[in-house]
């Protein structure tokens, strides 16, 4: 079994505690890993190599830093299989899908590699022929990146790369589950020369160490992926510094079928959404609204693809739907269910737990699509998080615009249409900071990334996401 230590001042440590927890896998039941049980003694030794790193760091060429930033990108890409097993294996991403997470955690480094060099400042007229007037950008300090398990190294890619990019240290806090593909990366990233202090890395008892990023002076940033409720506890807390924050909190998202659209594309288009990571992603779809004259047909095609999905065990290079992360969530998962079909929902296809061939302990739950759902049912308005397809009715698009916004999250909204004026008009109303056209999957490393509303501040991905990491400075000159 791997055992996973804390980094700090560019070494391997135990943690101060002697301890180490057991991370269970979702598959088969059984402990897979262990990792270092740090507290607020190991997050402040991380802290003190993250402050004593920075001012290097930030004054290295962005030329050097891309460097270490780009190798550290091969060195991922030569280390894929083993970087995406330890992610199959410690949440239970299909081994398909996490191949593709590490490329696109690794694409992360190399877009950010590139932005490091087009840090560029400003110079502005002045009003008087005596002054100079410029702008400066610099980076932000030390910074605290507090990750979740569903995408266990593309989320810290996506936030460290920036990070590095804008001559910031860090200090990465993975969730309890994942802390293997975020150590392996660290390894990498170490044997591709980055100096010591740079990345840091803790793991263990969660609120003292993330109490200890929050409130100690020396870290300037905290970029945070996860839920809204615990980014709303962590914003309360950042306030007392004014800390910088990033938030990348939850989703509740629409996928809306108009009838004009092809519906065999907007059928694939809802599984690739809906299923992938087996329904644990924040953009997925979560509220499937088709107007009412094609809804039967559409039906029929997604029950069909939805039959014809693969249940399996994760490292299976057939799976299409594994185990879900924890006991827990299938919890969550069959109170939704139960939920909708008290309240009236129509079960299409799926409903309850399954079990897989010698994976008998697994947290497995049938692809599930309910239909005729409505507002007043849990899976409407709460993230379900697991393979859940509830699929609501409209008439107009005026309705389903209105509908779509009705929900205090705003990350991401998918429709499927063939009619170029509803294409600007309906993506114009949607409240929400990512929009998909006929694209299930728009995230891409260079576009920015992020939500509105209660699902958070702050953009990861493009230039955007290196503006998150730096400070503006204005430098007023006399000339005399
Ligand atoms: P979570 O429970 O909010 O946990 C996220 C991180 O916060 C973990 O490292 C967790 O540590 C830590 N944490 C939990 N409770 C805390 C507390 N009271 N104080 C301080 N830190 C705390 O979220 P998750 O279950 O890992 O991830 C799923 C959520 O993330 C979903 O809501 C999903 O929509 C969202 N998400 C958003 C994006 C985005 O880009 N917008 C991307 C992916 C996921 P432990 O692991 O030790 O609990």
């Amino acid at each position: 079994m791997e055992t996973y230590l804390l980094f700090y001042n560019g070494e391997w440590q135990k943690p101060v505690s002697g301890d180490f927890y057991e991370i269970i896998s979702p598959t088969t039941g059984e402990p897979v890993s262990k990792a270092a049980y740090g507290d607020e003694e190991d997050a402040k030794r991380a802290v003190d190599s993250a402050a004593d790193a920075f001012k290097k760091w930030a004054n290295l060429p962005a030329k050097n830093r891309a460097e270490i930033m780009t190798k550290t990108y091969h060195l991922m890409m030569e280390n894929s299989d083993e970087l995406a097993r330890t992610i199959s294996v410690e949440m239970g991403k299909p081994i398909k899908e996490a191949r593709g997470e590490v490329s696109i955690a690794a694409e992360y480094l190399l877009w950010n590699a590139e932005e490091a060099k087009r840090i560029y400042g400003e110079t502005i007229p002045a009003s008087v022929p005596n002054k100079r007037l410029k702008v400066i950008r610099q980076p932000v300090g030390p910074a605290a990146a507090i990750l979740p398990w569903n995408f266990p190294l593309s989320m810290v890619t996506r936030k460290i790369g920036p990070a590095l990019a804008a001559g910031c240290t860090v200090v990465i806090k993975p969730a309890s589950q994942t802390p293997g593909s975020a150590a392996k990366l660290v390894k990498l990233l170490d044997e591709a020369g980055m100096p010591k202090g740079v990345v840091n890395l803790v793991t263990g008892n969660t609120n003292k160490i993330v109490d200890t990023l929050l409130f100690d002076e020396r870290i300037k940033k905290i970029t945070f992926t996860g839920s809204t409720e615990v980014g709303k506890i962590l914003l309360r807390k950042a306030a007392e510094q004014v800390k910088r924050v990033s938030m990348e909190l939850g989703g509740h998202a629409p996928f809306i079928v108009f009838d004009d659209a092809d519906l065999e594309a907007a059928a694939e288009g809802a599984i690739a959404s809906k299923f992938r990571n087996t329904g644990q992603t924040c953009v997925c779809a979560n509220r499937i609204y088709v107007q009412s004259s094609v809804m039967d047909k559409f039906l029929e095609i997604l029950k069909e693809k939805t039959e014809s999905l693969k249940v399996g065990d994760s490292l299976d290079e057939n799976t299409q739907i594994s185990a879900l992360v924890n006991k827990a969530a299938v919890k969550k998962v069959q109170k939704h269910v139960y939920d909708a079909l008290e309240k009236g929902a129509r079960l299409i296809t799926g409903g309850e737990r399954c079990t897989v061939p010698n994976f008998e302990k697994g947290n497995f739950y049938k692809p599930t699509i309910l239909a005729g759902v409505d507002e007043r049912m849990l899976v409407t308005f709460e993230e379900t998080f697991g393979p859940v397809a509830p699929v609501l009715g409209f008439e107009t698009e005026e309705e389903v615009i209105n509908k779509a916004n009705n929900t205090n999250y705003g990350l991401a909204a998918y429709f499927y249409t063939k009619d170029l004026a509803r294409a600007h008009r309906v993506s114009e109303a949607l409240e929400y900071g990512i929009v998909g056209i006929n694209d299930p999957v728009p995230t891409t490393v260079q576009a920015p990334f992020g939500g509105v509303k209660e699902s958070g501040m702050g953009r990861e991905g493009g230039h955007h996401g290196v503006e998150e990491f730096l400070e503006t400075k204005f430098i007023s000159i006399g000339l005399y």
